[in-house]
Parts: C-alpha cells; sequence; structure tokens
C-alpha cells in the first residue's frame, strides 16, 4: 500500500516557509512539518516555536538524520539549493525545492540527477501555474479562443517589500537580482500557457535604486518561443504602483490577466474576441495548496508535480539565457538543457 503519512523537513527558516508554505503542507491531510534546519541556531529555535514545529536543528545533516522526515522543502538562498538537495536525494528524502533551483543549470541537472538515482521524487515551487487564472487561460488558449498565439506581455514589476530587502538586492553570490527572482517565474508560466519553449532572449536591465553590487532591480526582455511567440517581460523589485498582468494575443483574440502574478488566489481575466468582451468566470484557489497537493499525489505515485524538476531547469537555463542576452546584448539562442 502506498505510503499516506509523510513528515517534512523544512531547509530553511525561511519567509516563503513562514508565509505560505507551513500552511500548505499542513492543508494537506497526512502531512506535518516535523523540524527545521537553520544556520543561525537561535532563529531556527524561535522559527519551530511560532510555527509549532516539534524540532529545530543547526545543521542540514541533522535534519535529514531525523527518521521522521520523509520529505523536505528547501527554501534556503539560491546558492545552498544545489548542495542541500543532493544531500536530501542521498538520505532518501523526497525534494520540493524553490525556485531558481540552482545558480547553474549544471546544477540543477545535477539536483534532478541525484533524485532520479535516488528514486526520490523532486519537484520545483513554481506556484503560478496553480493559480485558477492561469490553468483558465491555458484552457483558453487550448480550445482555440484567441486562434494561434502571436504574443505575450508580462507585467511583473513589483516594489520588493522592505522585510525582503535583503540577499536579493545585495549578494549576487547568493543568485540575487532580478531575473533570477522573478523572470524565471514568468518563464515557467509562459512555458505552461503556451505549451511551449523559449528559443532565443534579448534584454535590458536595470539598476535603479534598491540594487547593489552590481545587480539588477528591473529587466525587461524579449522571449521567442519555438510556436513562434514573441513575449515582452517586464521584471522589477522598484516600481510601487505598476499593477501586474499578462496579456495572450492570438490571431483571433486576446485573453488580458490583471493582477494574476501574484502570490494570492486572485486576479480578473477578460477574453476578447469576434464574440465581443466578457469576463472570463475563474474559481480561485491558494495557489500553494494546490502545488503542494499535486506534489502530495505524485508522492502517492499519483501524477506528475505541477511544476517537476525539468520545469525547474527549464526555467532556469531560459532565465539565465536572459541574464546572458543583458550582459552581452547580443541575442541568446536558448538550448535545450535536458
Ligand atoms: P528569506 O530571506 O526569508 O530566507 C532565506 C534564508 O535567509 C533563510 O533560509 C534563513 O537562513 C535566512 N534568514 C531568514 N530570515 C532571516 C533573518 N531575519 N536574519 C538573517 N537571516 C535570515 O528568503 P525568502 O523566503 O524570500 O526566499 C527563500 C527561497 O524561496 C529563495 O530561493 C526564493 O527564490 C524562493 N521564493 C519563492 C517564492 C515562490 O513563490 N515560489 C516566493 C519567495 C521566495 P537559515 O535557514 O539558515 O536560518
Amino acid at each position: 500500500m502506498a505510503q499516506s503519512s509523510f513528515g517534512w523537513g523544512l531547509i530553511g527558516a525561511s519567509t516563503i516557509a513562514s508565509e505560505h508554505m507551513i500552511a500548505a503542507i499542513r492543508a494537506q491531510a497526512g502531512h506535518d512539518v516535523v523540524g527545521v534546519a537553520s544556520s543561525n541556531r537561535e532563529r531556527g529555535r524561535k522559527f519551530a516555536t511560532q510555527h509549532e514545529i516539534d524540532a529545530s536543528y543547526d545543521s542540514v545533516d541533522a535534519l535529514l538524520a531525523d527518521p521522521r522526515v520523509a520529505v523536505v522543502y528547501v527554501s534556503t538562498t539560491n546558492e545552498l539549493h544545489r548542495d542541500q538537495v543532493i544531500a536530501a536525494a542521498k538520505a532518501g528524502k523526497h525534494v520540493l525545492c524553490e525556485k531558481p533551483l540552482a545558480l547553474s543549470v549544471a546544477d540543477a541537472l545535477e539536483m534532478s540527477a541525484a533524485c532520479k538515482a535516488a528514486g526520490v521524487v523532486m519537484a520545483t515551487n513554481h506556484h503560478l501555474r496553480n493559480a485558477a487564472t492561469h490553468r483558465r487561460i491555458r484552457e483558453l488558449i487550448q480550445a482555440g479562443s484567441i486562434g494561434k498565439p502571436l504574443f505575450a506581455r508580462v507585467f511583473h514589476a513589483v516594489y520588493l517589500p522592505p522585510h525582503l530587502q535583503g540577499w536579493r538586492i545585495d549578494k549576487p553570490q547568493a543568485g540575487g537580482g532580478v531575473i533570477l527572482d522573478i523572470t524565471v517565474h514568468d518563464v515557467d508560466t509562459l512555458r505552461f500557457l503556451l505549451d511551449a519553449e523559449p528559443v532565443e532572449a534579448v534584454g535590458m536591465t536595470q539598476s535603479a535604486s534598491l540594487a547593489k553590487e552590481g545587480l539588477e532591480d528591473g529587466v525587461m526582455s524579449v522571449l521567442r518561443f519555438d510556436n513562434g511567440v514573441v513575449a515582452q517581460l517586464h521584471d522589477a523589485f522598484t516600481v510601487r504602483f505598476g499593477g501586474n498582468g499578462i496579456e495572450v494575443h492570438g490571431e483571433a483574440g486576446s485573453i488580458v490577466g490583471r493582477n494574476v502574478m501574484t502570490q494570492r488566489g486572485v486576479g480578473e481575466l477578460v477574453l476578447r474576441n469576434a464574440d465581443g468582451e466578457k469576463a472570463v468566470a475563474v474559481h480561485h484557489e491558494n495557489l500553494y495548496v494546490r502545488g503542494v497537493a499535486s506534489f502530495c499525489a505524485a508522492l502517492r505515485g499519483e501524477g506528475q508535480p505541477a511544476a517537476t524538476a525539468e520545469d525547474g531547469i527549464r526555467s532556469l537555463n531560459a532565465a539565465l539565457a536572459v541574464v546572458q542576452a543583458c550582459r552581452t546584448g547580443v541575442a541568446t539562442q536558448i538550448v535545450n538543457p535536458i
């Protein structure tokens, strides 16, 4: 009989775990968070107390040695994901890892290979493809509501909240910068909506105010997909009042999503085509709960996680192509990394 209850260990006493993921894990029947590993003993202890987590550990190895831990959720800063995921796989733990999976595609491939070799499930926490809005856009495109898709525009220029103004803007070695933080999500979302792969990137960055150490806090990039779609992506940490959204324009219609590039189950969709303009009904759900549910189903042997390790490798590959295109000013080909 398939295992039905799982203890989770958190690798990283992080904000995302605190604000979204602990609740999303606990929303799954038979799943609980039993331990947390933090590099700082006191912060780890406080985090465990605050979230009613039984054990706190000051090393990943100690967490992995806890026999109750069957699954780990990795949400440390990006440069740490690689070694932590490989260690977890070697210890026989299933892995849900944050994006970007790593700082290089070679590292991400190694992580995925380690999980495959250990026979454990690995998934990437790309939350947006779990949004009811994005799932509906994908259905509309697949049903032919806009005809052949031609263009997409992503509006994901936001203001980085003060409590997150740390390593993202001042630590390049931790994988800071808006491209690895936000563009990587846009890429995954567009791949999901269009069922297509990015093949070429151009872009320009901006370092306007928040970013230090040569990092970028804004970027505009353009990606060409293998189905011909050209997508424009605007991502930033510095825009307070821009709003967010996504548009997909096809030969026979357009879908406009407003307030849909967010962590919350919110937003509105409008479809415009020869039948006129109509609001599209959406039954919102918690994105993280849905994402963890698909991962938990995969642990039971039912299907694939919403975003697999391969999805995380591909989004990282395209985001790094944007980084390179911005640095060189030259269009960068995106080669299939898998
Ligand atoms: P945080 O900065 O909150 O946490 C990252 C690490 O920083 C923690 O693991 C912790 O280290 C350390 N840390 C946390 N709080 C403090 C503090 N007060 N003082 C000193 N150090 C601290 O990062 P996020 O939660 O924003 O991001 C973590 C990961 O999750 C990243 O990979 C990010 O890209 C991803 N992410 C994904 C999102 C999604 O929707 N999929 C959304 C947000 C982030 P230690 O564990 O050693 O204690």
